[in-house]
């Protein structure tokens, strides 16, 4: 059952909706901005080039705790696309429960006659969106590749990936759908360069945050390295992981990446998965090491410039993808590689 402030929220959505659904509107997104340490996310960036290709205004939304707001507006603002910004800021929002953003969007959307609403496919708002299309019932495209609106019928046409990446999907959402809610991916859009020129008080709910484990490393970030080198189950164990992988990360300056199977296995962090279920990348060089290519895998890295694959197996599916392949022995190629790249 809904709490009670949510049920409420949703009632009245309905009946905002019904008064003026039949109407052309223009277009207006809402773009849930994410931002961490003082910067605006790269998926965010991606997420208002989305917007702005549907036309029309997009309109900001910051939230986080007082004193880290400010300072993003200020760089919203200058971002290409934007054309208003609306900020929120509460002890509430330190940790960005779905529970609380989601009352804060659905009260936006209570008041304003946004068409659409724009997030990144990010952790958090893979928690956030589902959330908020269940409050206000009304459908939510996810991890969107393109994105396109129709003025003649108020239309809006997007392409998302099915089946682990094979098939694309294309979805129309009517005009009957007055608010359209999506989140997009990053890799698919390019991010939105800046250029120089309401709130609602969260509610009490009954979820509390216990802590945010945020797994720090001095190695380019995964989502936007321009080199990657990951591992898979041929790893064996966390030690021989790091041992293996990381001198070569290192003479290559890459990211680290892992498949499933190796986090599983409690190889490496499951924020450096890459695939279906983890993140996806599209570096310069994705280098594959011991790990099969299973397509929930290849969903994540297929879009990679060069793949390089090491594996013993002369007939594993990642040499289908693969520029470069090595069928060897990780444990001997490896340390050879990283010899041949130090001299
Ligand atoms: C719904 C769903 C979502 C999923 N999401 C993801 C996802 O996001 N990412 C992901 O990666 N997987 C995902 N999976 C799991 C996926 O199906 C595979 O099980 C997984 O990718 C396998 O990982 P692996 O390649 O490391 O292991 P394996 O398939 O076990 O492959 C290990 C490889 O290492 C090679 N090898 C072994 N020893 C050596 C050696 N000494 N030298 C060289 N090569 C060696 C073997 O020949 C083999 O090809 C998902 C599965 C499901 C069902």
């Amino acid at each position: 059952m809904l709490p009670r402030r949510i049920r409420a929220l949703s009632r009245t959505y309905s009946r905002h909706r019904r008064s003026f659904a039949s109407a052309s509107s223009p277009i207006h997104s809402l773009l849930y901005v994410e931002h961490r340490s003082g910067d605006i996310d790269a998926g965010s960036l991606s997420a208002l080039t989305a917007a702005s290709q549907l036309g029309g205004k997009v309109t900001g939304l910051v939230v986080g705790r007082p004193g880290d707001v400010d300072s993003i507006v200020e760089k919203v603002k200058n971002l290409e696309g934007i054309t208003g910004v609306l900020h929120s800021s509460s002890e509430a929002y330190t940790n960005n429960l779905a529970e609380t953003i989601t009352l804060l969007l659905a009260s936006i959307l209570e008041r304003s006659e946004y068409t659409h609403v724009v997030s990144s496919h990010s952790s958090n708002s893979k928690n956030i969106i589902p959330r908020l299309s269940g409050v206000l019932d009304i459908p939510a495209v996810s991890d969107v590749m393109s994105v396109s609106h129709s003025p003649s019928d108020n239309t809006t046409t997007f392409t998302r990936p099915i089946y682990a990446g094979n098939a694309i999907a294309t979805i129309k959402a009517p005009a009957s759908l007055h608010t359209k809610i999506f989140t997009v991916r990053s890799t698919a859009f390019a991010k939105a360069p800046s250029s120089p020129h309401s709130s609602a008080k969260p509610s009490d709910v009954p979820t509390t945050h216990l802590e945010t484990i945020i797994a720090k490393s001095d190695r380019p970030e995964l989502g936007t390295a321009a080199r990657v080198v990951s591992g898979g189950r041929a790893l064996k164990n966390a030690v021989t992981f790091k041992e293996t992988l990381n001198p070569l990360a290192d003479a290559l300056g890459a990211a680290v990446g892992a498949s499933r199977a190796a986090v599983d296995a409690g190889y490496a962090d499951n924020s450096l998965q890459v695939g279906q279920t983890g993140k996806v990348v599209a570096p310069e060089l994705y280098v594959a090491i011991g790990i099969s290519g299973a397509i929930q895998h290849l969903a994540g890295m297929k879009d990679s410039k060069l793949i390089v694959a090491i594996n013993k197996d002369a007939d594993a599916p990642i040499f289908q993808v693969a520029d470069v392949g090595l069928v060897a022995d990780l444990y001997e190629a490896v340390p050879e590689l990283v010899k041949k790249l130090q001299k």
